[in-house]
This record gives structure tokens, C-alpha cells and sequence, in this order.
């Protein structure tokens, strides 16, 4: 009988606890992956990143501080951190980490900038700049890709990142002028309406070209003039309107 009874209290010890761990697991998701996307983030950085010649410290610790893994769709998450862009679903294309660190670098912003990018598509790049500037308003097209990073970016707590849903080409007049522009898809020309939206002095990085070939072009506002310089070949997806014609 006492054998039974000490079963018994044995039984209500240890089934609890299990109960404890399964459920710990289940909600903090496999402590291991998390590191190791840690790793895979640091080498990302090292080999795909620094090797290529970007030094801003803010933007390697930014690079290296956002979880990459969790803009990309989730059976993709194993590539997050591969040196290449990944679909996002809706035809639509999150960049390469180096053209990330690239265009972000180009605008040499600091922590009181104010950023429009054109573009939201994951959310991932204006996370980036999240950590990097003081506020990021970024506009997306598609109703379903804005929403979800919107809800993404919310719930990682970028209070400093506002998402809109609409045409990126007009800008984003109430907040103008922009002390830095990034725009992560491709128009023939430049918008007239982001040209305006520039303050003296502020930078301007956009990919400008036809569906497969398009020069990033880096631009600063000298005198209410843009002086423009091609800086790589690259392949973004195109800029469109609400009926999806090309800009
Ligand atoms: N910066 C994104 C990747 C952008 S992919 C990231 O970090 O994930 C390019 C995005 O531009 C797509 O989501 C596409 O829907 C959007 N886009 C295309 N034309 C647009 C327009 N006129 N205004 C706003 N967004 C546009």
C-alpha cells in the first residue's frame, strides 16, 4: 500500500514538470535554432557582408541584430541567411542581405533621420533602418504583404517604423521633406513627387531600369538639384501602379 501511495506522489511530481517543459518548448520554439540563426547571422554578416566592403558599424550591428528568418515565408526560414533574394509570395522578391547593407550604407543616415522607403514588401529592410534612424515611414502596393509586416513589425516593437498601404511613386506628402529616400523596386525614371520629397541635402538610392537591368542610382540634393551616380547593376522587381502597369 505504501509503495502504491509513493507511486502515486511520484506520479504528481513528475507529470506536472513534463507538462512544464513541453509547454516551455512549445512557446519559445527550439532554443537551438535560435542560436543557431544567430550563427548564420554573424557569418552572413563576415562572408557576405564585411568581406564586400560595407564598414558602417551601425549597419553590420543592425544586420546582425534583426531576425531575418522570421520576414521570409516560413518553410524558407533556412535560407534567411543565404547570399541571395528569397520570394516573398505575390510575385514579389525580399533583397539579398548584401544589397540590403549596401543601399542602407549609401544613405550614411544617422539616429536622428527621418526615412521614407518605397517598397515595404517583408518589412525586413525598414526593420533595418528601424534600428538605425529615429523614424521610417515605408508604402507598400500589395494590401496583404503591407498588413502582415505591418502586424510583424508591431509585434518585434518597431514603434518607429509606419507602414502604409498605397502608391510608393507619389511618396508620402504629409511627412516630407525625407532626409534619406530607399526605393526597393524599379521605375523607368526617377518619380518627380520623391525628387520634391528630398530635403536639401538628403540622399536618394533607387534601382532605374527596364524588367531585368537596372543601375542603382545614388543621389544628393545639392541647391534643389539631384546629382546623380550609377553605382551597381542590380534587379529589383518593378514599381507599379494599382492596376499593376509599370511605372
Ligand atoms: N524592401 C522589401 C523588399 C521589396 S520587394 C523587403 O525588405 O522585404 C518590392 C516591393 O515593392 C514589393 O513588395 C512590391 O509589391 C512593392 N511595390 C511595387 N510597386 C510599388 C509602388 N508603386 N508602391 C509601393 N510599393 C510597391
Amino acid at each position: 500500500m505504501r509503495a502504491f501511495c509513493r507511486h502515486i506522489l511520484a506520479c504528481l511530481y513528475v507529470v506536472p514538470c513534463l507538462l512544464f517543459f513541453l509547454l516551455f518548448f512549445h512557446c519559445t520554439g527550439n532554443p537551438q535554432s535560435t542560436e543557431e540563426f544567430k550563427n548564420q547571422r554573424e557569418q552572413m554578416v563576415k562572408w557576405q557582408i564585411e568581406a564586400r566592403g560595407v564598414t558602417d558599424k551601425r549597419v553590420l550591428d543592425a544586420m546582425r541584430k534583426v531576425e531575418r528568418h522570421l520576414f521570409v515565408p516560413s518553410e524558407l526560414a533556412a535560407y534567411a541567411y543565404a547570399d541571395q533574394p528569397l520570394p516573398l509570395g505575390y510575385n514579389q522578391t525580399i533583397s539579398q542581405p548584401y544589397i540590403v547593407a549596401y543601399m542602407t550604407e549609401a544613405l550614411k543616415l544617422n539616429p536622428g533621420s527621418k526615412v521614407l522607403e518605397i517598397g515595404t514588401g517583408s518589412g525586413y529592410q525598414a526593420a533595418v533602418l528601424g534600428e538605425i534612424c529615429d523614424s521610417v515611414f515605408t508604402i507598400e502596393i500589395v494590401n496583404e504583404l503591407g498588413n502582415k509586416a505591418k502586424s510583424l513589425l508591431k509585434v518585434l516593437r518597431y514603434d518607429n517604423v509606419f507602414v502604409k498601404i498605397g502608391d510608393g511613386y507619389k511618396g508620402w506628402p504629409e511627412y516630407a521633406p525625407f532626409d534619406a529616400i530607399i526605393v526597393t523596386c524599379a521605375p523607368t525614371h526617377v518619380p518627380e513627387p520623391l525628387k520634391e520629397q528630398l530635403v536639401e541635402g538628403g540622399k536618394m538610392i533607387i534601382p532605374v531600369g527596364e524588367t531585368n537591368y537596372q543601375q542603382l542610382i545614388l543621389m544628393i540634393k545639392k541647391k534643389g538639384r539631384l546629382i546623380q551616380q550609377a553605382v551597381l547593376p542590380v534587379r529589383f522587381v518593378p514599381m507599379v501602379d494599382k492596376d499593376k502597369n509599370k511605372y
